[in-house]
């Protein structure tokens, strides 16, 4: 055994855990995702190799960061996971191949943009909108309904007294972000580092009315709790929360190939810069549900997606020098 690795571990444990509190509490990173993504996967190769030194505690582990204690804390039925990602076509083949292991090879894709947001958790009761949430740590979310209701394109009735939990990405558009920072700068204020913190930043404000002002947008692409058992597919649940009047991304894609996957991900990564709306990667999930519930998750994420992540575009080289701020 190598002695070095344990205070390796520790070291790479202590700052990974740094630089998730800045994440995901105060929305001010202070290194690029692509060395945050670094440091992550070292960790992960060591516990792969030493499996023993895997605590519940480890950044390999454990799902966002700790909610603000300013905000009433919301308890999550179904957790809120992360996704495991993948940088390349191998890594997505291996992926695939540990799919049809477990579940045959009658396997669907579908392909999805990975919308570079925050995750929210969305309850209606009878059709109304009661209840909206951050992921949190994936167990305990913050309670952002009053936040959430400020967002336009988001119903707050549904055209059917339905009971569900539905989850997706609430995102600041491309334009607005330019927009809000633009704004800053004029006002010498600090300036968000991304789309994606200027989002989190935005909606985790106790004053909704900031919130309203910032222009943010929200696609949803899965559920928590749901009472229709005629819905089978991951398709047709989008299909499903659709037709109920809430906004789902119009560029997810049915794939029967790997190779029709890989088509779909050259498509968008050319397609990236046109669209309104930032996108960090592309998700591969399995369509079928019943396929879905055979593979289950691990304790940090579900086997049945992952996420193609694209390379990183260094923003954040700049981040340094630029001060981000909620
Ligand atoms: P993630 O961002 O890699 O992916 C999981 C999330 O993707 C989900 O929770 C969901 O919110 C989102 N998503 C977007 N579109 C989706 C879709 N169509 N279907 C399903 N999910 C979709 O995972 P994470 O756990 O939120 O964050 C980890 C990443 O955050 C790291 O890889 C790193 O890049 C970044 N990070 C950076 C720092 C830093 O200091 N720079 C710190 C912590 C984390």
């Amino acid at each position: 055994m190598d002695a070095q690795w344990p205070q390796k571990l520790t070291d790479l444990r202590r700052q990974l855990n740094q630089y998730s509190y800045e994440y995901y509490v105060e929305d001010r990173p202070s290194v690029p995702d692509s060395e945050y993504d670094r440091l992550m996967n070292e960790l992960i190769a060591i516990e792969t190799e030493h499996p023993e030194w895997i605590t519940p505690d480890s950044p390999t582990q454990r799902v966002g960061g700790e909610p603000l204690k300013a905000f009433t804390k919301v308890t999550h039925d179904v957790p809120m996971l992360s996704l495991g990602d993948v940088f390349n076509e191998e890594e997505l083949l291996d992926f695939d191949r540990r799919v049809r292991q477990a579940v045959g090879d009658d396997v669907v894709y579908v392909c999805e943009l990975k919308i570079d947001g925050l995750a929210v958790s969305l309850t209606y009761e009878n059709g109304q909108f009661i209840l909206g949430a951050t992921r949190g740590n994936g167990t305990i979310g913050e309670d952002i309904t009053n936040n959430l209701k400020t967002v336009r394109s988001l119903p707050l009735v549904l055209p059917e007294p339905v009971n569900f939990e539905v989850r997706g990405e609430a995102y600041m558009p491309k334009k607005s972000f330019e927009k809000l920072n633009e704004e800053r700068s004029r006002n010498g204020e600090p300036l968000f580092a991304n789309p994606r913190n200027a989002a989190a930043g935005s909606l985790r404000q106790l004053d909704p009315k900031i919130s309203a002002k910032r222009r943010l947008s929200v696609f949803l692409y899965s559920s928590g709790q749901f009472d229709r058992e005629k819905i089978t597919t991951h398709y047709g649940l989008l299909e499903e929360i659709k037709r109920l009047g809430l906004p789902v991304n119009p560029e997810s894609r049915r794939c029967r190939t790997m190779q029709e996957v890989f088509d779909y991900i050259k498509e968008y990564t050319e397609k990236r810069d046109a669209l309104p709306y930032g996108i960090d990667g592309i998700v591969v999930k399995v369509d079928s549900m019943a396929q879905q519930r055979a593979l289950g998750n691990t304790v940090k994420s579900p086997r049945w997606m992952i996420a193609y992540k694209f390379p990183a575009e260094e923003v954040v080289s700049t981040l340094e020098a630029i001060e981000v701020s909620i």
